[in-house]
């Protein structure tokens, strides 16, 4: 497991957004961010999963979260820029941004990827992370210091049979991580990327619904790395690929 131990308040006086928040490790690290001081902006697709981590946020007397409720898949350019102008109005800037939001797909031999799946996956896994990026750069770069954190997975930087559509987009979020990284370098913003590694979730079970989830890492073990890249601990380290176990 990645080795740090953040200090209790670390986030304190951060807004984070987390993306994927209602489910598995998106909503864990909502509930870690918060614990740990921060005011959690979540963003998801199904309100109910939204409300009921935010239930358990605002029962627990951490800092109340705000919710954005958004499919990916059908998010305009536009609904992003909103988005963005409202967490600067509300906020007045953005200090993280965990973009962890992902659909699998379908596990297919290569020669029988279904378009509208093809489609569907570069859309969510790609395209709306660019285009939130692209929207979001302009408040995460009013905080002191920032941090754009994507997520990849061990299929993000070796291709594996059956998995085409979901291992291509994880390739390409590891290469729209290095691009912004590298022209940011010089700027307040850093940019990286997690590989969370076999996570008991309900996207693992999906992937493997033949495996024992009780011998996998929780997403509660694998948030060391999360909170170290939201801290400002990390405040240097950019254009990374870090893995959480
Ligand atoms: P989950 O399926 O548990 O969570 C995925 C989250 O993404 C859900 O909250 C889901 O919302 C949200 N989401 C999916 N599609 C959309 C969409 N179109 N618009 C908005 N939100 C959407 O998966 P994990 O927690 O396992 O995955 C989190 C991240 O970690 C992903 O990027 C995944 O690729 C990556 N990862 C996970 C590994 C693991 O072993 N678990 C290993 C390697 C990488 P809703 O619930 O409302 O559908």
């Amino acid at each position: 497991m990645f080795n740090y131990t953040p200090s209790e308040n670390c986030l304190q006086n951060k807004t984070i957004l987390v993306t994927g928040a209602g489910s598995g490790i998106g909503r864990q690290a909502a509930l870690t961010y918060a614990t740990l001081g921060a005011t959690v902006i979540l963003l998801g697709k199904t309100v109910e999963k939204l409300e009921s981590i935010y239930d358990e946020i605002v029962e627990n007397g951490y800092a109340e979260p705000a919710i954005i409720p958004l499919d990916l898949k059908g998010a305009t350019k536009q609904n992003y820029i909103d988005m963005a102008s409202t967490i600067a109005n509300q906020f007045g800037k953005l200090d993280g941004a965990l973009f962890n939001a992902s659909m699998l797909g379908e596990l297919t031999p290569y020669s029988q990827i279904h378009e509208q799946i093809w489609h569907d996956v570069i859309r969510v896994n790609v395209t709306a992370q660019h285009l939130m990026a692209q929207a979001l750069i302009p408040t995460l770069l009013l905080a002191d210091n920032a941090s754009l954190v994507f997520t990849s997975s061990g299929v993000g930087s070796k291709g594996r049979a059956f998995w085409g559509p979901y291992s291509v987009s994880k390739f390409a979020t590891e290469g729209l991580m290095q691009v912004i990284a590298d022209e940011y370098d010089e700027s307040t913003l850093r940019v990286n990327a997690i590989n969370p590694g076999a996570t008991a979730t309900p996207m693992r079970a999906r992937a493997y619904p033949a495996e024992n989830q009780e011998k996998l890492s929780t997403a509660e073990q694998i948030m060391p790395l999360y909170v170290y890249l939201m801290s400002d601990d990390s405040k240097s380290v950019t254009g990374k690929v870090l893995n959480a176990q």
